[in-house]
């Protein structure tokens, strides 16, 4: 059975240091790309699906396929749900199988993003689910995808309030606002490497980076060289596959709809699998 939780991946990772790579899934061909790059590369992989994209899914039949297909494998997988926004939506994401959720109330006051996580975590404890939460706040989204997004440094992780806030809720992970942002950047993304570090130093659980699209090689070597361990990775290999698309059907060849699907899906795979490369999942 290969379905585990955040625990089991990034425990490794941390002594390691290397970073586990969390790639979205809006559909079953994405879904399967992610999948099938974990067991050719033979490495964890984190499968997550987005509160953002429930509306393009058959959510009740989706995610206990997942977890069936998964059961399957020789590779740890974990299925995450992605930015929870809700309680509600928690509790759905339990009963439908994910083995780790995120509840991102990283947009509530301090005080309540507390109150919300603790009970969070205390029912995911009940299913062995692990939970991901986030202090600061990671700004921007995929509806910008023309203009992209800048950083707001004044919604940059406190070091001190961090170590509180795992204290306090218990979290198994957390999201950390440190100069990424989610979608495309405008202008070049800088990340606070010096506060990550500082972070790291108070915070005993794994911190993860969302926003990975954008970055360069040698910004993910070093957010992991300081303490990352989990890379939130979704809006680059989508553009990819896309412009792959876009580059197919203007050669004008004849080709049909399952065919062009392939065409993305191997794309993704693509992307997916340079990105695993970077981060260096799985060394020994
Ligand atoms: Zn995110």
């Amino acid at each position: 059975m290969a379905i585990v939780s955040l625990r089991e991946v990034l425990q490794d990772a941390m002594v390691k240091r290397y970073a586990v790579g969390s790639f979205n899934a809006a559909d079953h061909s994405m879904a399967e790309a992610i999948l099938e790059v974990s067991e050719e590369r033979n490495v964890p992989v984190i499968l997550s699906v987005a509160e953002v994209h429930f509306r393009y899914l058959n959510l009740e039949r989706f995610i206990p396929y997942l977890r069936q297909r998964i059961e399957t494998m020789a590779t740890p997988v974990v299925l995450h749900l992605d930015h929870g926004l809700s309680l509600d939506t928690i509790v759905q994401g339990l009963d439908l199988g994910f083995s780790s959720v995120m509840i991102d109330a990283s947009s509530l006051p301090y005080e309540e993003n507390v109150a919300l996580t603790s009970k969070v975590v205390e029912l995911a404890r009940g299913f062995g689910a692990s939970v991901e939460a986030e202090l600061g706040h990671v700004g921007g989204g995929e509806g910008n995808l023309t203009d992209g997004t800048e950083a707001d440094p004044s919604m940059f992780t406190d070091p001190k309030q961090a170590a509180a806030f795992v204290r306090a809720t218990g979290v198994d992970a957390l999201a950390v606002a440190i100069g990424t942002v989610h979608g495309p950047y405008k202008g070049e993304p800088q990340l606070d490497l010096d506060l990550l570090k500082e972070i790291c130093s108070l915070v005993d659980v794994p911190l993860v980076l969302h926003g990975g699209s954008g970055l360069s090689r040698g910004h993910f070597q070093s957010a992991i060289a300081n303490g990352i361990t989990k890379i939130n990775y979704f809006t680059e290999g989508s553009l990819a596959a896309v412009e792959e698309v876009r580059r197919v059907l203007a050669t004008g060849t004849p080709i049909g709809y399952p065919d062009l699907i392939g065409v993305a899906k191997r794309r993704v795979k693509e992307i997916i699998s340079e990105q695993i490369e970077i981060f260096g999942t799985g060394k020994p």
